[in-house]
């Protein structure tokens, strides 16, 4: 193949965190990009999110850490796992020094249009192409012809599909079968901290586990706001959108008979949103010829290890440093970045999976054998394998 004049043109279908880390990642590495998203704006719609060290350290090396800082909120306890009945804890993470001294880095949370805006400022505001929603992917040996729905077409050498769980470009490599109904739904709703009880205001990541259920808490916005997300059985309600919404009945509903510092906050919050989890099995292959998938696209998995957007910072990372150590031969590098990446996020999804399971036991045996055996061990050191990734550094060794 002959080599490319000025490194490979490559385009970016989707502009949510994953996208633009790419395009920040690819930027660091010396090549250049065109981020296609479909939005008028870039923006995230949901609430909080939880940056946990092993995206923290590719985060600091973006150059990103001062503006992340000025409205992240440093977590001194995450996972702290409590009873739904009485709030008794199961067991909880330290994430102050010990964090640091295990994997190099803290624990921060978020809110997601933060990070997004975090991640964007390592972006030349040149490389970004709103409104563009891609409909169609036409690969051929030499290049990748994607056309959007306004009529107009861009040519690549290469193509990242970073467009989330409905991912248009998936379809070109796994055909275009829609996600599967989890049967769990997610309720979301944030709480001013001036409503909030105190018990919620703390720098703590605090799961709730019942029968069925759990639900989810942690400052964000520097303190001003608690973000709750909670998960429960989804009956009818099949919607998968961030704007979908429920009642404020309707959340307290699912929740009644819990502790009344978990009712207290639910009725705390402003309209909740609430959609229904999607869910995926994980693909074999990524990419196919110079067309590749990245983040959601390539991997959703459901949120309950909070490592989504982690690991699509990780893939991103990842990818560029393949295109930029072969950026004359792109599928090369594609399948590096594929047989770096797979393994891994197929672990997290099948973990994340069966954390549903886990999660929602119903009182009795089974429930009692997961809480002993959450008090026995330090989640802190049996996430290492999570927390301690160094994403680039694997690809080297
Ligand atoms: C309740 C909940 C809590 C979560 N909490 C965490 C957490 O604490 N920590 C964590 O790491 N992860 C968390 N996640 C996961 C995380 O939100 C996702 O993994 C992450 O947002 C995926 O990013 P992405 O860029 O791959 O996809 P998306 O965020 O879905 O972005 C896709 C982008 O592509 C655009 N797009 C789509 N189609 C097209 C098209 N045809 N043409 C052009 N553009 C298009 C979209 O507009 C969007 O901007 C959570 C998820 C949920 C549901």
């Amino acid at each position: 193949m002959p080599a490319l004049p000025h490194g490979p043109r490559i385009a970016i279908v989707g502009g949510g965190i994953g996208g633009l880390a790419a395009a920040a990642f690819l930027r660091r590495a010396g090549l250049t990009a065109t981020v296609h998203e479909q939005a008028a704006e870039l923006t995230e719609v949901g609430a909080g999110i939880i940056m946990a060290p092993n995206a923290v350290r590719l985060l600091r090396r973006l150059d990103v850490m001062r503006t992340f800082l000025r409205r992240a909120v440093e977590l001194e306890w995450g996972w702290e796992f409590r009873r739904w009945a009485d709030g008794s804890v199961l067991s909880v993470e330290n994430l102050t020094d010990a964090c640091e001294e295990l994997y190099g880095e803290r624990t921060y949370v978020t809110r997601r249009s933060d990070l997004l805006d975090t991640i964007r400022s390592a972006v030349p505001s040149t490389w970004l192409r709103l409104g563009e929603r891609c409909v169609s992917v036409e690969a051929s040996p030499d290049d990748v012809l994607l056309r959007f729905a306004d009529g107009s077409r861009a040519e690549a050498d290469v193509v990242i599909g970073a467009d989330g769980v409905h991912s248009v470009v998936r379809g070109v490599l796994a055909g275009r079968t829609p996600p599967e109904y989890s049967g769990v739904c997610a309720f979301r709703t944030v709480v001013p901290a001036h409503a909030a009880p105190a018990f919620a205001l703390r720098p703590a990541q605090t799961i709730w586990l019942g029968p069925g259920r759990h639900l989810v808490h942690y400052p964000i916005a520097g303190g001003s706001a608690v973000n709750v997300a909670a998960f429960a059985p989804a009956g009818d309600h099949v919607e998968e959108s961030w704007s979908a919404t429920a009642t404020t009945e309707e959340f307290h509903a699912e929740f009644a008979d819990w502790d009344p510092r978990v009712t207290d906050l639910v009725l705390a919050g402003g309209r909740p949103g609430r959609w229904a989890l999607l869910d995926r099995a994980p693909l074999r292959q990524w990419s196919r010829g110079r067309v590749t998938l990245l983040g959601d696209a390539a991997h959703p998995m459901y949120p309950f290890f909070a490592q989504g957007a982690a690991q699509s910072i990780e893939d991103a990372a990842v990818l560029a440093i393949c295109l930029a150590t072969s950026p004359d031969d792109p599928e090369q590098a594609l399948k590096r970045y594929e047989s770096a990446r797979i393994p891994r996020t197929t672990r997290l999804q099948e973990f994340s999976h069966a954390r549903r399971d886990t999660n929602h036991l119903p009182d009795g045996p089974e429930q009692e054998t997961r809480d002993t055996s959450l008090a026995a061990s330090d989640p802190l050191v049996t996430a290492g394998w999570i927390y301690g990734h160094d994403a680039e550094a694997a690809l080297t060794t």
